[in-house]
């Protein structure tokens, strides 16, 4: 058994001296003042044990993490049935230059870039009596944790600068792929990308991923076979154009956001989470990316 509480520490204090530790995203006003120093790392481990370095109990913008735990909701409501209307194929694009590009004939490619996250989240509204309520109580459940919490300005935020998103859902409402009002659906999709989660919550949120969809309580979220569906697509899905590159370094499937952090897991094994919120050219963790890679290698822990 790997000692992973030095390994983390290791990857920690190489992390902090990086020269290069990427941008902070200032397309969103409000992510744009986070501290490009924070670095935090957390992996749970499948037989309960814990592990963690640096930052990794601050709070951070979850952003497109939030797509996940957005499809496992869909699925548990509605099933199969998802794929209707969104797609299953890797996108090989950037998040932001997505909508228009993605969708093709109404479909969004898959539900982990914006197009098709914005078709699930007008799923979740048309299945959930008080939608944004009811699912931060979902995420509230899945990780044990009432203190999690929306940020209002970041939600704010992207409301008023989101025209790529607006043009995404409009283009899916004119092909009827949206069955509520945008501005409804966008006001769900800013709010879900706005919640702030630590590392160590995002590491407990997605253990149910890990776990055969059974959360930390050993509560059935979904079936073995959705959790092993959903795994497959942050394999192929879950880095924007960058999914093979990740799969290529780090050999696990996750899922990334622009506020900096990225979850990642090894089913029956471990999630661990990163959050440095410089990114790199493609939207990416920059420090988060290498400190998984140093993590699967010094470890020999990994999908291959
Ligand atoms: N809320 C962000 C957006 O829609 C999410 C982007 C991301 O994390 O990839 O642009």
């Amino acid at each position: 058994m790997p000692n992973f509480q030095s390994i983390l520490e290791a990857i920690h204090q190489e992390a902090i001296h990086a020269k290069d530790k990427g941008v902070v995203a200032s397309y969103i006003p409000e992510l744009a003042h986070i501290n490009p120093e924070h670095f935090g790392m957390h992996l749970k481990t499948l037989d309960g044990q814990s592990y963690g370095v640096g930052d990794y109990n601050v709070p951070f913008s979850i952003q497109s993490i939030s797509k996940v735990l957005a499809l496992s909701k869909a699925m548990a409501l509605v099933g199969e049935s998802i794929w209707e209307r969104v797609d299953v194929e890797p996108s090989g694009h950037p998040f932001n230059q997505l909508a228009l590009l993605e969708i093709e004939n109404g479909i969004p490619r898959n539900p982990l870039i914006n197009s098709g996250a914005i078709v699930i989240a007008d799923i979740l509204l048309s299945n959930l009596e008080h939608p944004k309520e009811d699912f931060l109580n979902y995420i509230k459940a899945i990780t044990n944790d009432d203190t999690i919490r929306y940020n209002e300005s970041v939600a704010f935020s992207e409301k008023v600068t989101g025209f790529k998103n607006y043009a995404a859902a409009n283009l899916l409402k004119s092909f009827n792929n949206l069955n509520n009002r945008v501005d409804d659906v966008l006001d769900f999709y800013f709010h879900q990308c706005s919640i702030e989660m630590t590392c160590s919550q995002l590491s407990e949120a997605f253990f149910f991923l890990a776990n055969k969809g059974n959360c930390l309580k050993n509560i059935a979220q979904l079936s073995e076979t959705q959790a092993k569906r959903i795994n497959a697509i942050m394999l192929t899905c879950g880095f924007y154009d960058e999914a093979g590159e990740f799969a290529f370094e780090v050999g696990l499937p996750g899922k990334s956001g622009v506020g900096g952090g990225i979850v990642a897991l090894l089913p029956d094994q471990f999630v661990i989470t990163t959050c440095s919120p410089g990114l790199n050219k493609k939207g990416n963790s920059q420090l988060g990316m290498l400190a998984l890679e140093q993590f699967t290698t010094k470890t020999k822990r990994s999908i291959f």
